[in-house]
């Protein structure tokens, strides 16, 4: 349902307006200016078609990663402050030409930066979170009759410094800006026509879903599946936005991501399975085994921001136990750093630092009913001699550890054992 401004708009006599739209287009769809040319003119189809329409544009496709790797050929530790700043630019400058290609093709379209809407967040540079999203610019453009074209991935912390989302931030902006004008759908523009069984570029056997529950989207997005940002998932799940992936130059079909009830209950026990390359793993080894010592690692890099995942203790033998998590390959560094001070303060032999993992996972609310799942997928894995360094769980996700070069067949073997196959 839209919002009561909305609604005035789209029953007032003199509206043609049907539905309340929020578009998203990410990078790959806006990589060069033919290909913005081409979605401006999609944006004001959908227009024409009478919906009240708010768009998301990400940076120019390959925008962010070039912006970073200025930036870290200058400070190999930049300032969070100072990365925000510089990778917001991709959207800035996305959302303007965005909105001067409309003009140009006769559609009224005003853009709006995160510090203009505005879109607050915290203060957590790099990956901060959203607290509120001002809609009301927005309605006023819309009632205006002009699309808003709304740069993705950005906002303001309260001293007005400017916040990025983390990588895949505008699939959050846009779900926000959805809840926030209760819009009637999100559609995700990208460069595949939908959520598959698995990433379809490293197999060609993956599988088009028409639905996916939200439960089983988050668990794939926070294990790799980067069609789609976690975050933008929980946020979709908590306000009832309907959800939807689809291709920007491809057919009609699409994936919604909708509530576990609306699945087909004989659907498949594994729906998904997907491969997560950005973790390193940290072990401390010889940590003296005594109540408070996972404490006195874990705590200062939750301090810092950094977000520990698979945690496992081994058996402590002698007095001395090793300890060993993940943590995204980005905060690699800082988690080395955070954790070596803390070793030689808790008396630990050793850090040790991997970055050549992958974690592989399957995924599906089917696991619910079906016992034997992990076993199927040990046994697949060791079909291929795959080694397992460390395994986690949860109602419908076992995810595995494994050296990064087997992570490709591993995601091949696994999505073909649970008969996820093309035919
Ligand atoms: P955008 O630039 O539009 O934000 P992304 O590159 O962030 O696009 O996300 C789209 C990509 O996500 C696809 O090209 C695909 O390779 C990848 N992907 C990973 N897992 C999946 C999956 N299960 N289903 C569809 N796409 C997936
Ligand atoms: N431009 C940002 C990125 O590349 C945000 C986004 O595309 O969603 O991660
Ligand atoms: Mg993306």
């Amino acid at each position: 349902m839209a919002s009561h401004i909305l609604q005035r708009l789209l029953q007032s006599e003199d509206s043609h307006m049907d539905k309340v739209v929020v578009q998203k287009y990410g990078g790959s769809s806006l990589s060069t200016l033919e290909k913005i040319r081409t979605v401006a003119g999609k944006i004001k189809e959908a227009r024409e078609q009478g919906n009240a329409l708010a768009v998301v544009v990400s940076a120019m496709g390959g925008e962010t990663d070039r912006l970073l790797e200025l930036l870290f050929k200058l400070n190999d530790a930049p300032p969070g402050r100072e990365q925000d700043t510089l990778l917001s630019t991709g959207e800035q400058a996305s959302a303007s030409l965005m909105a001067a290609a409309l003009e140009y093709i006769g559609c009224p379209a005003q853009s709006f930066l995160g510090l203009q809407l505005p879109l607050y967040t915290d203060n957590v540079h790099t990956k901060a979170r959203i607290i509120q999203l001002e809609g009301n610019k927005v309605k006023k453009a819309l009632e205006e009759g002009k699309v808003a074209i709304i740069a993705g991935f950005q906002g303001i912390n309260d001293y007005g410094d400017i916040t990025t989302l983390g990588r895949g931030g505008s699939d959050t902006t846009a779900v926000a800006l959805a809840a926030s004008l209760e819009a009637d759908v999100c559609e995700i523009y990208t460069d595949v026509d939908g959520i598959y069984t698995t990433d379809p570029g490293i197999t060609p056997r993956a599988r088009h879903l028409d639905k996916i529950s939200y439960e089983e989207m988050l668990e794939l997005a926070g294990l790799g599946a980067k069609v789609l940002q976690i975050r933008a998932v929980e946020l979709a799940r908590k306000y009832y936005v309907p959800l939807m992936v689809k291709s920007t130059f491809g057919g009609e079909r699409g994936t919604w991501i909708v509530k576990e009830e609306d699945i087909d209950m004989e659907s498949a026990i594994v729906s998904g399975i997907s491969l997560d390359r950005n973790e390193g793993k940290i072990t401390v080894i010889g940590v003296p085994d005594r109540p408070g010592i996972a404490h006195s690692v874990i705590s200062p890099l939750a301090d810092a921001s950094v977000n520990v995942d698979m945690i496992i203790q081994n058996v402590s033998s002698e007095g001395y136990t090793d300890f060993t998590f993940t943590v995204p390959v980005n905060d690699l560094e800082l988690a080395r750093e955070i954790v070596e001070k803390e070793a030689s303060n808790i008396g630990a032999q050793e850090v040790r630092i991997n970055d050549s993992i992958v974690k592989v996972s399957a995924v599906g609310i089917g696991m619910k009913n079906h016992p034997g799942v992990a076993a199927k997928m040990f046994r697949t894995l060791s079909e291929e001699n795959i080694n397992l360094q460390m395994i986690s769980t949860s109602e419908i996700r076992i995810s595995c550890v494994i050296d990064s070069k087997y992570g490709e067949l591993a995601v091949r073997v696994l999505h073909q054992a649970f008969n996820l196959d093309k035919n």
